[in-house]
């Protein structure tokens, strides 16, 4: 069963989130979808005041705000660059009321598993914004705790290139067993990530090195097999999963 927050805060400035996440049992909210759904045992600071829901392009890079919805972002998306790879990515992420309410930050935070949007941020080497710092995305799903720190943004290298995402799933609706995404950027080597394989979204980047030295296709497929450590569940057990990342890194890679 669901439960309440002990204490709710809706701050208007950056400084004063900080402050009050500072204290013990307190966390970010976002759009709620995940928080308010059973995660939440304390206070929450809502995020919706900060002015986080900017999307700028400039230099060469998508600065997406934490508290933009996922259905702002794939309304706002520039044209070019990976933004069918991304729109897919975020329709697939949910139905509209979701898309709605879910925030690019929350959904970050959350690190699923089975999250393609978080495979399409991998492959495009996307990064995060924090008060103080700055993190590859990669290197924030990689640590095994998930970090406590405030996400401001996400960044987006917005360069030419190809994407192309497959995935198995018992529904065309349900959350996918496997997927595999790609992102072959104009003037550089292809990259792969995975859902459905490990604890939470990852690149390839086995298979990605066979691929970057002209090996086959086939040889990549078998890495991307060899890259799965997930130990099976009621959508799909162990060897299923390992054999379908390398039937579908096949045809992102046709
Ligand atoms: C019934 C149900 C169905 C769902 N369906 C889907 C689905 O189809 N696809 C899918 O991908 N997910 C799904 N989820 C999971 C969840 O909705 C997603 O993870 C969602 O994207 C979270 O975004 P949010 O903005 O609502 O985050 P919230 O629920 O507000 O927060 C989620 C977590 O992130 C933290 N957080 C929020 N914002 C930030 C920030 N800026 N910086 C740091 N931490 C932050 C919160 O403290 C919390 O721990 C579902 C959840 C439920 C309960």
């Amino acid at each position: 069963m669901s439960k309440r927050p002990t204490n709710y805060s809706r701050p208007k400035t950056l400084a004063e989130a900080l402050r009050l996440l500072a204290q013990p049992d307190t966390v970010p909210l976002g759009g709620g979808t995940k928080l308010l759904a059973g995660d939440v045992t304390g206070a929450v600071v809502d995020l919706q005041e900060l002015g986080l829901n900017q999307i700028d392009l400039a230099d060469g890079e998508l600065r997406v705000g934490a508290t933009t919805t996922l259905a702002d972002l794939a309304a706002a998306l520039p044209a070019g660059g990976p933004a069918d790879l991304l729109r897919k990515a975020i329709h697939q992420a949910g139905p509209n009321t979701y898309r709605h309410a879910a925030t690019v930050g929350g959904t970050i935070a959350s690190r699923l598993a089975d999250s393609e949007l978080l495979a399409a941020l991998l492959v495009l080497n996307a990064s995060l914004r924090m008060p103080e710092d700055a993190v590859w995305l990669a290197d924030y799903l990689a640590i095994e705790e998930r970090p406590s720190t405030l996400i401001t943004a996400v960044v987006i290298p917005w360069e030419n290139g190809q994407g192309r995402s497959e995935r198995t799933a018992r529904t065309p609706a349900d959350t996918p067993i496997v997927s595999i995404t790609c992102w072959q950027p104009e003037n550089a080597s292809v990259r792969l990530a995975a859902t459905g394989l490990g604890k939470r979204p990852f690149r390839l980047t086995n298979a990605e090195s066979i691929l970057a030295e002209g090996g086959p296709v086939e040889a990549a497929a078998q890495a991307a097999q060899a890259a799965s450590a997930h130990p099976g569940d009621f959508r799909g057990d162990a060897d299923y999963r390992a054999k379908m990342a390398a039937v579908l890194t096949k045809r992102v890679c046709a």
